[in-house]
C-alpha cells in the first residue's frame, strides 16, 4: 500500500514538474517525500518549449513551439472575455514568467484542466474573434507551431462559440468509489455510493487551485504547489493515526471545479471538508500576515473576508470555465435551516482549530472570518476553509515553504480534527 502511495506522490510531482515551469522549485514541496524522479508516463506528452504573442490592440498573434504537431479546439467566452485553447496534455516547459500579455491579451495561463487534458486560457483587453488558428508542421528548421490569430471586435459584433463541453469529471480516485486504502466490497450497482465501508470517518482535504489555476502567487511561488504539498503532510500525519479515511479532492497539479470539491465530501458522507489556500494582499492593500480560518456565511464578516470570498470563487473562471453554463448545484443551494447544525459544527471546528493553531502557528489579527465560499457550500458537511498564511507577506513566504513550519501547521491542524471528531463520534455514539 505503502508504494502505492509513494507512486501516486511521484506521479503528482512528475506532474506538477510538467506543468508548472520553475521546476527547481518544486523539490522544496518534495522534500518530506521521496525525491522526484523521472516520470516515464509525462515523457511521452507532446513539449511546448516557448510562447509567444505578436501584434497590437487591433490584431494579435499567439504562438506556441512544441515539439510534434497536437489537435486543439479553440472557443471564445464573454464576461469577462476569453480565449479558450483545449489540447491534450502538454507538458509545459515554458519559461518563467510566461503568461504576461501584449496587444489584445491582457495575460494568458496554461496547465492541465484535467487527466490528459492541458488548456490556455486567454484573458482578452476587449472583444475578439479568432480569426484564424491552426497547427503547423515542423519545417524549415522550425519547430511545430500551434498559432491563433484575434481581431479586435465590437462587444455587438463577439460571437460566444459554445463553451468547450470536456469538462472535467472527478477522477475515479475521488469520485465515489472506495479509495484504494479500502478494500472494496461489491455494492450493488445503484446503492448510493456514500458510506464508508470501514465505518472510519471521512476526512476530505481540499489544497486550492491547481493545474491551470495557480492561485495567488508571489516570489516565484504558487499558491496551488504550496497548498498541495500541505495537504498532502496533513493527510500523511491524519492517515498515519489509521483513525480516518482521508479523501483528496486533488494529489496532484490537476485542475478540481469548485464544485465538485464539496461534492466529493458529500458523496463520501465525509466528517470534516477542509480547504487549504494561501492568500496574497495586493500591494495597495498594504500587508497582512497570519493564518485565518473561513467558515461559510451570506454575508462577509469583513470587506477583506469579501474580496477573498470573490478571488476563490473566481477559480472557474480562470480555468476557462463559462459560468453560466454550469450546471446548478450545491453552490446554489440557500444557507437554510438545513444548514444550521452543520454551520454551529463548522464554527465548533473553526474555533477549536484556532486555539490549536495559535500555540504554533502566527495567526492573523482577526483570525475567524466567513464568507459565502462556494466551496464550503456542502448542506450536510462540516466546512472550513484555511488561508494557511499570505504569500505575499515575506515572512508567512518563509514559513509557507519550510519543512519545520508546515510540520507544526499540520500538527495543530491534525490535533484540532482529533479533539473535534472525538466529540462528534462520542455524541453520535451516546445518541445511539
Ligand atoms: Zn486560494
Amino acid at each position: 500500500m505503502a508504494s502505492r502511495t509513494n507512486q501516486r506522490v511521484l506521479l503528482g510531482f512528475a506532474l506538477l514538474c510538467a506543468a508548472a515551469s520553475p521546476c527547481a522549485d518544486s523539490s522544496r514541496l518534495s522534500a518530506a517525500e521521496s525525491p522526484p524522479q523521472p516520470s516515464v508516463a509525462a515523457a511521452n506528452f507532446p513539449v511546448a518549449t516557448a510562447a509567444r504573442l505578436a501584434g497590437d490592440g487591433k490584431q494579435t498573434r499567439f504562438i506556441l513551439d512544441l515539439d510534434q504537431t497536437v489537435s486543439f479546439r479553440a472557443t471564445t467566452l464573454a464576461d469577462p472575455y476569453r480565449v479558450v485553447v483545449d489540447v491534450p496534455q502538454v507538458n509545459f516547459q515554458l519559461a518563467p514568467g510566461t503568461g504576461a500579455g501584449r496587444g489584445l491579451v491582457k495575460a494568458f495561463r496554461y496547465g492541465l484542466v484535467m487527466p490528459g487534458g492541458s488548456r490556455i486560457v486567454f484573458d482578452l483587453t476587449g472583444p475578439a474573434k479568432i480569426t484564424n488558428s491552426y497547427v503547423l508542421e515542423a519545417a524549415n528548421g522550425q519547430p511545430a507551431r500551434l498559432v491563433l490569430e484575434l481581431e479586435e471586435v465590437e462587444r455587438a459584433a463577439f460571437v460566444q462559440t459554445p463553451a468547450p463541453e470536456n469538462r472535467p469529471d472527478l477522477r475515479p480516485t475521488i469520485a465515489a468509489t472506495p479509495p484504494a486504502t479500502v478494500p472494496a466490497a461489491p455494492e450493488p450497482a445503484l446503492q448510493k455510493p456514500a458510506a464508508p465501508s470501514d465505518g472510519r470517518p471521512v476526512v476530505v482535504i481540499d489544497p486550492g487551485h491547481g493545474g491551470i489555476d495557480n492561485g495567488t502567487q508571489s516570489s516565484g511561488e504558487s499558491e496551488k504547489n504550496l497548498v498541495l504539498a500541505f495537504g498532502l503532510a496533513l493527510r500523511d500525519r491524519l492517515e498515519k493515526s489509521g483513525k480516518y479515511r482521508v479523501v483528496m479532492t486533488r494529489d496532484d497539479d490537476t485542475f478540481i471545479p469548485l464544485n465538485d470539491r464539496p461534492k466529493v465530501a458529500r458523496n463520501l458522507n465525509a466528517a470534516l471538508f477542509v480547504s487549504i489556500h494561501a492568500d496574497a494582499l495586493p500591494k495597495a492593500e498594504g500587508d497582512a500576515q497570519g493564518a485565518t480560518i473561513y467558515t461559510l456565511s451570506d454575508k462577509a464578516s469583513d470587506a477583506e473576508a469579501q474580496r477573498l470570498a470573490d478571488a476563490e470563487n473566481r477559480a472557474d473562471a480562470i480555468a476557462g470555465f463559462n459560468l453560466a453554463e454550469e450546471p446548478t448545484d450545491v453552490a446554489d443551494i440557500l444557507i437554510d435551516l438545513t444548514q444550521r447544525e452543520t454551520r454551529t459544527f463548522s464554527n465548533r471546528f473553526a474555533h477549536l482549530l484556532m486555539g490549536e493553531m495559535k500555540t504554533t502557528v502566527r495567526m492573523h489579527k482577526h483570525p475567524l472570518k466567513s464568507a459565502g465560499f462556494r466551496v464550503l457550500k456542502a448542506p450536510d458537511v462540516p466546512s472550513v476553509l484555511v488561508e494557511i498564511g499570505y504569500v505575499s507577506n515575506k515572512g508567512d513566504l518563509e514559513h509557507l515553504v519550510s519543512e519545520g513550519w508546515r510540520s507544526k501547521a499540520v500538527g495543530s491542524m491534525a490535533q484540532a480534527i482529533d479533539t473535534f471528531l472525538a466529540k462528534r463520534l462520542a455524541t453520535a455514539g451516546a445518541s445511539n
